[in-house]
């Protein structure tokens, strides 16, 4: 399985040139420019060729290795540590560890060592994925195949395209001697998708601190650069996450027959208290990261939309333009906390008068405000000391990393460097990355990734999951750059 290919450094082969131009060039989203221009940081010709070759080959090893939550990640963790070593890595810098309960949930931390002038930049990187049936699929999911300018197969987009990228990245810039100000870690972690009992970023901390530690996190799984119809619109930096907070809410009644009905059916009071929740709406609470998201976002959008959106940053919106940016499902959820109810039973027989209902509601906590204020703020909408509400799931506290100007400029150098007009946008996700374990543990922690995707054909999770050829060989670019270009300023 393992190539003998760029063990040391060499200057490029014809043929590798020649391939290095097919990935950059063959790509289906021609219309932006898809060839990296040249920077200081740029990789040489003779690096940059094997980097991309090497990254199609570490690519094709992690998706015909099925890292689904039945087979682990073990496997595709000593694939890679065997590469990292062939890399010219030392022994003590390819760790390869597990939970003793949980061996098939195998975890690998790379170091390249810096200077020491500035403390290390950790990546995270997980690696397994999410289940894909053959039958579903037009391909194999657990084969990488190439067709009509795109690779598909599990995980390409989530995350071993960007696993790939970061592996490549990182034994480029050991192959050239680079000697960053601080050292450069890449953990490739295990069972993040399926939320489970081994996830590889909270074992690693709980138990591994000092190997980890570091005072930047970089996490491409938190991170999005979107396209539309061939366009490249922007590039994010996710500094935060909304928290789940999931209440159950229960309302008992004695019962009886059901010819004889009376007026405290708890069916119905479930029901009126939900009517009033499907009303709330929680107040706009805007964060640094979301006055500075829509400040940028406005600059792609027009009209209304814009100006609505820069009145919302600026402070100044109106009730009008509230009610439109909440009408739309995407600006709403950026600008407040949302509960919804996601599931309901009650009733015992058709014949009888219900003693017990139940109501499942779930909330997305923004960062800067507390579960009790939200538990309160719902017990006054459901406006009936009748239903008890008691939280299933806690929330996990996870403050926002600020979107610190340093980094954001050094982001906007590398992106500009590669897509000349492409914005940088600083973002809240609504969803849960791995950075839920490292901003708590007061590790400022960024989702940054340069992999394009179609923001109408997201695929992650779905079937015939797929990257562009070229879109994949600008992240390879795009990881090599933003890694060089980070571990050489000692501080940010
Ligand atoms: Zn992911």
């Amino acid at each position: 399985m393992f190539s003998t290919l760029n063990r040391r450094r060499r200057p490029a082969t014809g043929a590798a040139v020649l391939l290095l131009m097919l990935l950059t060039a063959g790509g289906a989203q021609a219309a932006a420019p898809v060839t990296p221009a040249a920077t200081a940081a740029t990789a040489s010709a003779a690096t940059a060729a094997p980097m991309q070759v090497q990254a199609r080959e570490l690519l094709k090893e992690l998706v015909d290795t099925n890292t689904t939550h039945a087979f682990g990640s073990t496997a595709a963790v000593a694939a890679l540590a065997k590469r990292f070593r062939a890399a010219g890595f030392a022994a003590e810098d390819v760790v390869e560890l597990a939970p003793p309960d949980h061996p098939t949930k195998g975890n690998l931390v790379v170091r390249l060592r810096g200077s020491g002038t500035g403390r290390p930049i950790l990546y995270l990187g997980h690696l397994d994925v999410v289940e894909a049936r053959r039958e579903d699929w037009s391909f194999d999911p657990f084969r990488l195949t190439e067709r009509d300018g795109w690779l598909y197969g599990r995980g390409v987009i989530d995350m071993k395209g960007q696993d790939a990228a970061m592996a490549a990245a990182l034994m480029a810039l050991k192959r050239e001697g680079f000697r960053p100000a601080r050292d450069l870690i890449v953990a490739f972690t295990a069972d993040e998708e399926a939320g489970g009992d081994a996830n590889g970023v909270e074992w690693l901390f709980a138990t591994h601190r000092p190997l980890v530690e570091a005072s930047l996190v970089i996490n491409p799984d938190g991170g999005e650069a979107g396209m539309k119809s061939g366009r490249r619109l922007y590039v994010g930096m996710q500094t935060s996450e909304k928290a789940v907070l999931t209440f159950e809410l229960e309302t008992t009644d004695k019962g009886g027959h059901s010819s004889r009905p009376t007026a405290d059916n708890p069916i119905y009071r479930l029901a009126i208290a939900l009517t009033h929740l499907a009303q709330l709406r929680f107040p706009v609470h805007l964060t640094a990261t979301t006055r500075l998201y829509f400040e940028r976002r406005a600059a792609l959008e027009h009209g209304q939309l814009q100006a609505d959106m820069h009145a919302l940053a600026a402070g100044t919106a109106d009730a009008a333009a509230i009610d439109r940016l909440s009408a739309v499902v995407e600006t709403n959820i950026l600008m407040r906390t949302t509960c919804t109810t996601t599931q309901i039973e009650g009733g015992h027989a058709q014949n009888a008068l219900p003693q017990r209902v139940r109501a499942t509601v779930q909330c997305r906590v923004l960062p800067g405000e507390t579960p009790q204020s939200v538990e309160s703020t719902l017990r006054n909408a459901l406006s009936d000391p009748r239903i008890a509400l008691r939280v299933i799931v806690p929330a996990t506290p996870s403050p926002e990393s600020p979107p610190a100007p340093r980094l954001l400029a050094a982001l906007e150098s590398v992106v500009s460097g590669i897509w000349p007009g492409v914005i940088v946008l600083p973002q809240m996700s609504a969803g849960a990355t791995d950075s839920v374990f490292t901003r708590p543990l007061g590790l400022p922690s960024y989702g940054i990734d340069g992999m394009f995707d179609d923001l109408d054909d997201g695929r992650a999770h779905g079937r015939d999951e797929r990257i562009g050829v070229a879109a994949f060989a600008d992240e390879v670019e795009f990881t090599y750059r933003l890694m060089h270009r980070l571990a050489a300023t000692p501080s940010l």
